[in-house]
């Protein structure tokens, strides 16, 4: 039997990753947070002042720089950098990185070997149209913005990250817009995806409705 691929993509506070990480440990599955590797170049370029329109530059980093992920830790050249890759000024650059055609196409391509023969669950904008159109499970998460804002904004302030609940509306809109208009594996729901809204649902009930689809797959 061919090893299991189940693709979750969905936009930012969607609960994509929440969900994704419950199934690994509910099924047994590898996880691959894919945002989390846009996240590290982004860090990288901005740690090192590199300009992203210099796309020589860009490319030499993407085949100089190490990333590594273990579980729930994110590592670059070795060096730990999960908080940060989750800092405002992160969110405020990553989609412009995640527009550039060889940032996407040398990810792609480590997304799919490190996902080689084993079963997996993974999380981001294009996995169900662009790294795995042939994934079994095919789910796209959505949720308004107000309410993604919501969820968003109270895991600022749990890491007392000074930002209004505004700030983090226009930014999520913001990441929306440029996520579905590049022209490089725009956000879109794959043709076969099952859409699902998080709005008014419990953690419980997303992670029911697509335990049922594993389960068919299985
Ligand atoms: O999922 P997360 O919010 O961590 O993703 C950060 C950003 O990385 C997204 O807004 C998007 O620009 C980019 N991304 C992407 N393709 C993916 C995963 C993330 O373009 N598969």
């Amino acid at each position: 039997m061919n090893n299991l691929i189940v693709a979750i993509d969905g936009p930012a506070g969607s609960g994509k990753s929440t969900i994704a990480k419950l199934l690994a440990k509910k099924y047994d599955l590898t996880y691959i947070d894919t945002g989390a590797m846009y996240r590290m170049i982004t860090l990288y370029l901005l740690e090192n002042n590199i300009d992203i329109n210099d796309l020589k530059e860009v490319e030499r980093v993407l085949n100089t720089v190490n990333l590594d992920m273990q579980g729930d830790k994110f590592y670059l050249d070795n060096v730990d950098v999960s908080t940060k890759i989750r800092e405002k000024r992160i969110n405020d650059n990553v989609s412009k990185v995640a527009s550039i055609k060889i940032v996407r196409s040398n990810l792609v391509d480590l997304q799919r070997k490190i996902s080689n023969n084993k079963d997996v669950i993974l999380d981001g904008r294009d996995v169900g149209t662009v790294i795995f159109p042939n994934a079994q499970v095919k789910i796209f998460l959505i949720a308004s913005p107000e309410e993604r804002a919501r969820r968003r904004y109270n895991e600022f302030l749990e890491k007392k990250t000074e930002i209004t609940y505004d700030e983090v509306l226009k930014s999520i809109k913001e990441r929306d817009h440029i996520d579905s208009t590049r022209d490089e594996s725009p956000f879109v729901k794959a043709d076969d995806a099952i859409e699902l809204d998080s709005t008014n649902l419990t953690i419980e009930d997303v992670i029911n409705f697509i335990s049922k689809e594993i389960e068919k797959a299985k």
